[in-house]
């Protein structure tokens, strides 16, 4: 099966010259070490040209990084081939154990191309090889020997050449055909995972818009009910007695909570379909102030104090001021609904560089451990907050997590049951 590799072809390409760095290095380091470490003598001179010659092609491809497209990436697997056949050639050809080296190169290139593109960079690796063993044979190009390893005279053994031959030109096939089936493997179990993907995304979206039509249908109900009940409240249709009056009171009063939630509903969905949202520039001390002021009287009535610390420089956030508003104003309104009489609460700013880090912590009920990552989940409730208030919709967080997340920003939230809450919103610059 062929693939084709479009995606993170600058990866790989930058992958490549990273390596091809540590390669130059170790040329450097042998050529430098090994006649006076183990006695070998190499040919200083033309080795050292050749790591040049690689560095140079290294800069040059990149200063073409993200200009990267296939070709670019087979011509430089091929010149790496032909360098590495350069560098055999000068430290002994076929007398050189480290002619295996070109295997590690198969198994790269296995890994960044298609099946057939990987049989003949494997085939031009054996061309060189029996390029540079063949002409060294026949003397029309002249032999390096590592002096001092103890091989000198075997570029000319038959047997030798036929014996090393088979063997590296079997083993460089098999290393081919190993590495291309395992990353052919790889590669269809990830266009699986995508496509799983794409699936639940498109059935997420099937039933968002369920959800986003029925909610509409239950509203536009709820309203009528709401029209009928209101003469029916405030006597305008004539006196009830007292058992009728309270039904009707808590009649209305429901009808107000289905409507709070169903309205909860309604946004969370049409945030989860509507496309981008436009951004631009706001003061995120104002965007405060008015989440602060949305909490303002429930906070004074449980005697809970609201504190602001914003780092000095950090003037300015990009985004829609009025959704970063709601997203703050709904963590104020969960930190003030779960933190007792006469708690507190903090908000802070700081400058995290390339993004900004607001949070807000309470010394609440806290959240118990078990149950923290799915806070963030529609209709979640965790259990300690359903002993608080009995009744809510459990939308608040994901109202915020999609907002946040429509901001290309994080949310998160550390806590600890009976010891507070602290929510962060990280919002890039
Ligand atoms: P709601 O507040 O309507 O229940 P949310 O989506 O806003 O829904 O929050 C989900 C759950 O997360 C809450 O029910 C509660 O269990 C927990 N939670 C959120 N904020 C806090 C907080 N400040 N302190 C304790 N628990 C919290």
């Amino acid at each position: 099966m062929d693939f084709k590799l479009e995606d993170g072809l600058v990866e790989s390409g930058y992958w490549l010259v990273k390596l091809r760095w540590v390669a130059i290095a170790g040329v450097i380091l042998t050529v430098l070490f090994v006649d006076s470490v183990i006695g070998v003598t190499l040919p200083v001179f033309a080795i050292s040209a050749l790591a040049l010659f690689l560095a140079l092609y290294n800069c040059i491809f990149t200063v073409f990084l993200y200009q990267f497209s296939r070709a670019f990436i087979r011509l430089q697997i091929s010149l790496d081939l032909f360098s590495l056949a350069v560098l055999l050639h000068l430290s002994g050809g076929i007398e050189n154990p480290f002619i295996f080296y070109f295997i590690f190169h198969m198994i790269i290139v296995s890994t960044l191309l298609t099946l057939r593109e990987s049989y003949l960079e494997a085939t031009f690796t054996v061309l060189l090889f029996l390029g540079i063993t063949g002409l060294e044979y026949s003397g029309l190009l002249s032999h390096y020997p590592l002096k001092g390893f103890g091989t000198e005279g075997l570029y000319l053994n038959k047997i030798y050449i036929t014996g090393v031959s088979f063997v590296f030109i079997s083993t460089l096939y098999i290393a081919v055909y190993m590495a291309t089936s395992i990353a052919a493997k790889l590669r269809q179990r990830e266009k699986s995972l995508q496509e799983a993907n794409l699936l639940l995304e498109e059935k997420d979206r099937i039933k968002s818009e369920y959800v986003l039509s029925l909610s509409r249908d239950i509203k536009e109900h709820l309203s009528s009910i709401e029209t009928c009940l209101e003469p029916l409240t405030q006597g305008t249709t004539g006196q009830f007695g007292d058992d009728q009056r309270d039904l009707i009171r808590r009649a209305s009063a429901k009808t107000g909570k289905l409507a709070f939630f169903v309205n909860a509903l309604l946004e969370v969905t049409r945030l989860k379909l509507s496309p981008e949202i436009e951004r631009g520039y706001f003061s995120l001390k104002r965007a405060i102030e008015n989440a602060i002021k949305s909490i303002e009287a429930k906070s004074a009535g449980k005697n809970i104090g609201v504190s602001v610390v914003i780092e000095p420089g950090i003037e300015m956030a990009r985004g829609a001021q009025i959704y970063i508003e709601e997203a703050i104003g709904n963590l104020l309104a969960n930190s003030v609904q779960y933190t007792p009489a006469n708690g507190k609460i903090n908000i802070e700013v700081k400058d995290m560089g390339a993004s900004i880090l607001l949070s807000v912590s309470d010394t609440g009920i806290g959240i118990p451990a078990d149950e923290l990552p799915k806070v963030f989940d529609e209709f979640y409730r965790a259990r300690n907050a359903r002993d608080v208030i009995r009744e809510a919709a459990g939308l608040g967080l994901s109202i915020a997590k999609q907002i946040v997340e429509r901001h290309s920003g994080k949310i998160w939230a550390e806590s600890k049951e009976n010891g507070g809450s602290t929510f962060y919103i990280e919002l890039p610059k």
